[in-house]
Order: structure tokens, then sequence, then C-alpha cells
């Protein structure tokens, strides 16, 4: 395939859905040889399966969408599976670089070969506005229920048996079909709204993440609170499984919870918390947030104290804070240089430049970040329109 011709990412686009668009805009023999254009050569045949080379992808298109690191957060669900755990890869192969492992596309875009949902609503928008729609990662993350931004329920889109291994589909070509959830939605939606935004915060952080000594600690603590632990610490496994149950017990009908709330699944739950870097499923983890500390939010401020608690070193620079004024000339600064001296200044290379400035302006200088450095999804989306 050669490639002329570049789609704008549009917001919260996964990396199938833009190499899908890129197929598109450009001739090529069939979606195959796409694939092989952008991701390397492969003898795989299946177009959603088919292995990512991103080095391979950013060389195709020319840096358009940023370097192998910036592509893999921007458009996978890398970062999100970094922060909440159980990534879907994690029997790697080869020890390699996700960026250049050569896992599947629709592993890295929608953590799994079999998970694609969409927001009918979306979908309609996306038309009406560009022609044509795309995939978003935070309708496919494990505990997207709802469409955050029309506030309705997700849909599973389904399309006829091996139209996915040939050729690249995006939502208006497949069908969206209702309640796939197995989930009361009436009853439960106040719940499901949360989980899903618990998911959509987890995806989007962009911070550094907790440690996994203070998650550990502070969910061993917010455990013991609520009369979990043994005097010893170790977790009272009938107690938990059936507080656990009673909690989410609406949720073991749909097969992604299926296991993780079967018998069998809390068991190796209560386990896992015998050691600090023990693995556990994402929707494990997810569910513990939410039950422990309410909101992804809640969870973060829990691990900064512990953090602070563990480091008293840290304790003390935080008793005796710099100059506000100062930090806020100084970081300004610092952010307008590197914008200064880039032709395209992008929000995921000054964090890497200066992770201090950017985390900074972000958490004390929000307002006049937006304004000075917009991100530049919407950067380039307005572009677009003008
Ligand atoms: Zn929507």
């Amino acid at each position: 395939m050669q490639i002329n011709f570049l789609p704008i990412l549009r917001y919260d686009e996964t990396l199938y859905s833009i190499a899908a668009r890129t197929r598109l805009q450009n001739a090529a023999r069939d979606d195959r040889e796409a694939c092989r254009s952008l991701f390397g050569p492969s003898s795989n045949i299946r177009i959603a399966e088919f292995p990512v080379n991103l080095s391979r992808f950013c060389e195709a298109t020319g840096g358009h969408f940023g370097d192998p690191r910036e592509v893999l957060l921007g458009t996978t669900l890398c970062g999100f599976f970094e922060r909440i755990g159980g990534p879907p890869w994690r029997a790697a192969k080869w020890r390699r670089p996700v960026e250049t492992a050569g896992y599947g596309l629709a592993t890295l875009s929608n953590g799994n070969v079999n998970t694609w949902r969409g927001c009918p609503y979306c979908v309609e928008s996306d038309l009406s506005t560009y022609g044509i729609s795309h995939w978003r990662r935070a309708h496919q993350l494990p505990m997207a229920f709802f469409c955050l931004i029309h506030h309705t329920p997700l849909k599973l889109s389904i399309a006829p048996n091996n139209d996915r291994h040939i050729r690249f589909l995006l939502p208006e070509q497949t069908t969206l079909t209702t309640d796939y959830w197995s989930v009361n939605i009436a009853s439960y939606e106040g719940v499901l709204v949360r989980l899903s935004k618990l998911a959509s915060d987890a995806l989007f952080y962009i911070s550094d993440i907790p440690d996994l000594t203070s998650s550990h600690a502070v969910m061993l603590r917010a455990l013991g609170s609520r009369g979990i632990l043994t005097t010893t610490g170790k977790i009272r496994n009938e107690e938990f499984a059936a507080e656990f149950s009673q909690r989410y017990s609406f949720l073991k009908h749909n097969a992604d919870f299926r296991e993780s709330l079967s018998p069998e699944g809390l068991g190796i739950l209560a386990r896992s918390f015998r050691r600090a870097n023990s693995w556990r499923r994402p929707q494990h983890n997810l569910l513990l947030i939410d039950w422990l500390f309410g909101s992804w939010q809640g969870y973060l401020e829990h691990c900064m104290w512990q953090a602070v608690m563990d480091c008293p070193g840290l304790a003390k620079a935080e008793m005796n804070p710099p100059c506000p004024a100062d930090d806020q000339l100084i970081h300004r600064r610092v952010c307008l240089e590197f914008m200064n001296n880039r032709a395209l200044p992008l929000r995921s290379e000054f964090f890497l430049v200066a992770r201090t400035s950017f985390k900074w302006l972000l958490r004390n200088d929000t307002k006049w970040f937006d304004l000075n450095f917009p991100d530049a999804r919407c950067t380039a989306a307005q572009a677009h329109l003008f």
C-alpha cells in the first residue's frame, strides 16, 4: 500500500480504527496488504489479530501519530493495564517491549479479540460530523457498561463470521446489539455508570501511578477497617467472599465477570493479598477500588497518603512547600520554552521532557495550562474543522 494520505486521529480512537481509516484513504490490493504496509511483514492473515510492530507503523506513517511509545499510550489500552494490572499480554512472548512484541491489533486496541463495543449515538454523531465513525478505547475497557458522553448503555458490535478476519470493520459496518450484558441495566444504572467512570478515569490518567507496595498496603488497610482481616493481618476468606459477592453478584451472569465472581475466582482474589506483587485480573482490581475507595481519585489519594507515610523524607518535603508563586513562574517558563522550540508541541512529549513541570501545571495551574497548551487531539480536531 502506497501511503499518500493519513487521517486525523479522532478523540480516544483505537489503533485498529486509525489503521482501518488509513487503509480507506489509500489504495491497496486488500486489507491484509495494508496491514503488512503499516505493521510489517507477517504470515498472519487475520486482520483483527495482525501482529503489531509500532516502530514499523511510525516509520510507515512518517511519525504523523507520534513515536512508538506515544502511539502505544494514545491508541491502545496499554497504559490502562499498566495502571490497573492484569494485561492480556502478561504471558509475554520473548520479553520484548509491547511496542514491538507483535501483539495482535485487537488485543492492543480492545484488550481482547472478542471485545467490540460501540455507542449508537457516538456512531450517529461521528457519521453526521465526519461521514465515518471510529472505535473508542473507553468503550472497550473491562468495566465499560455505559457511554459516558451520551449516558447510554454500550452495545456489542457483531459482524458476520470471519468478516473481521479478512477486512477492517468500522462500527457502522457492524450491527450493534442490545442487552448483551446480562445485567438488569435499569436496576443498577447508577453502579454501572460509576464503574464505567472508574475504568475511564484509569484510562485517561496520565500522571505517575501508585507503586505496588502502596497499593497493596492501602487495600489491606481498607479491608482491615471493614473487619475483613484477622488479628494477624490475614484475609478472612469467608467474610471477604460474602461481602464481595453481595456487592457485585448482579454481574456474575455477564461473561466478562463470570469467572472473576465464581467461588474459585474469589478464592484466587483473596489469596492474591498474600504478596504485594501478585497478579490480579483487571476486573478484580477495578471492583476492589470501587468497593474500598469509591473512585479512582479516592484510590489515588489513599495511595499518595500511604507513600508519604512510608517515606518520611517526602513527608518532610510536603511540610515545607516552596513558594507557590515562584513555582508557577518556573514551571510556566519551562512550558513556554518547550513550546517555542517545537513546531508541533505535544503534551505527551512535554510529559517526557519535563515531567515535573507537566505534573505541576496540570495539578496546580490547570486553567493556564489548558489555555496555553491545549490537548493535541483537540487542536487537531479544531484545525480540521477550519
Ligand atoms: Zn456515545
